[in-house]
């Protein structure tokens, strides 16, 4: 077999169809956030970010920072080993204290990402109980399916936020039978949230098991910003709480917070928690003090809101078609991958706008878009310049305005 000329027939594919993923070459300064130089062929310019995932800028936070380079000069570099074997530090260990408390859980545990945490906590539970089904919602995170996958349980989708629909599977499977019910609170993409209570409700039912992904929640919302599910006060009826240190806390990792002995199975017997090295001291430390600032202090959490319900409004406005939706999240429609990568090149090439543009996979083929996260950080002159550069760009490409 021709290996290289496959693998570029494969890239031609991706290409033809205008999703072949270009990354942006940015320097973050700290202090600065949500600006940025961006580099491209030799060149350097600052540009504004308007679509990261460090929606409260926490990764640049003074706090944060401070308790990252005291913790580099206390303990090095790296863990040095897996958590069994000599890689556990203090800072592990306070830190998932810190996150079970913050989540109203007996324990937490640690994994490298939030991809990892869901893939190896899902496969690990849809393998360990006997003869479990698993039902997913249909837009749920590929790090979730690939966990439910990767289990080789049997699988239900159920329709988006349809709890009828997940009744209804529910109901036609043998009341003994093991049942894990993976959800999340808010859905990144389209920006809308789970109905979280329905969903307990019917887990109590029917006797299934509660697994809510609140990635793009913790942080965020309720009044400590242990996500959507303490918001409404239903934290104690999901079993498993799932959650990134790399989102609204700024760092890089993911944990899950659930009962003791849940959390001690996990430990005990997932491959991706237990044959991996620990997350580097410094980044738990970063974390914790993320954690704790964002559980005590609520002025990002408002200031974000404020930006984020200022630019859909101005934004609806002047007739970009912002998707409805109740979360942070300020998804654009445009519904073609070639339009949305032009819109996206021409932010950044024109206005020094950087948004990257979301494609198949990662949302349904006709729904690309631009996702666009709002941050308290930015200003008024950020969010005018933004509104008149996608107001000219619709303009000259003569893009399907809001209804
Ligand atoms: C980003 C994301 C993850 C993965 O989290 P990482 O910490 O980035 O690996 C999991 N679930 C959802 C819904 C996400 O959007």
């Amino acid at each position: 077999m021709n290996y290289d000329a496959f693998f570029a027939e494969k890239l031609a594919q991706l290409c033809a169809e205008g999703r072949y993923r270009v990354f942006a070459n940015l320097e973050r300064s700290a202090g600065s956030f949500p600006k940025a130089i961006l580099r491209h062929e030799g060149e350097s310019r600052e540009v504004t970010i308007w679509c990261s995932n460090d929606y409260l800028g926490m990764g640049q936070h003074p706090s944060v920072l401070a308790a990252m380079h005291a913790s580099i000069d206390r303990v090095g570099a790296g863990a040095g080993g897996t958590r069994n074997i000599s890689g556990t530090c203090v800072y592990h260990v306070d830190l998932e204290q810190e996150l079970a408390s913050l989540h109203g859980k007996e324990a937490a545990l640690l994994f490298t990402s939030g991809y990892v945490a869901n893939e190896t906590t899902l496969s690990t539970l849809g393998k360990l109980l006997p003869d479990c089904v698993i039902f997913s919602d249909a837009l749920n995170h590929a790090s979730m399916i690939e966990g439910i996958i990767h289990s080789g349980a049997e699988k239900h989708v159920f329709r988006h936020n349809d709890v009828a629909h997940l009744r209804e599977m529910l109901s036609k499977v043998e009341p003994g039978r093991a049942k894990l019910i993976a959800f999340e609170s808010v859905y990144s993409m389209d920006g809308d949230i789970g109905p979280i209570k329905e969903i307990c409700d019917v887990a109590a039912e029917f006797g299934a098991l509660t697994y809510l992904d609140e990635v793009h929640a913790v942080g965020m919302y309720g009044p400590t910003g242990a996500g959507v599910a303490e918001q409404l006060g239903l934290a104690d009826r999901i079993d498993v709480i799932e959650g990134t240190l790399g989102k609204a806390f700024g760092l890089i990792g993911g944990y899950i917070a659930a009962s003791a002995r849940l959390i001690d199975v996990i430990r005990s017997y997932a491959p991706g928690f237990i044959f991996t090295t620990a997350m580097c001291p410094v980044v738990a430390a970063g974390a914790l003090a993320s954690v704790r600032h964002l559980r005590s202090s609520n002025a990002e959490r408002e200031g974000q809101r404020r930006v984020s319900a200022e630019t859909k409004r101005r934004l609806t406005d002047a007739g970009i078609p912002v998707m409805a939706c109740e979360s942070h999240i300020v998804p654009v429609l445009v519904g073609d991958p070639v339009l949305t990568k032009r819109i996206t090149d021409e932010l950044l090439e024109r206005h020094s706008v950087y948004v990257q543009p979301i494609n198949y996979p990662t949302v349904p083929r006709g729904t690309e878009r631009l996702r666009l996260t709002p941050s308290p950080l930015h200003t008024a002159e950020d969010l005018d310049h933004l509104v008149a550069s996608l107001v000219e760009i619709w303009g000259r490409l003569e893009l399907r305005k809001a209804a």
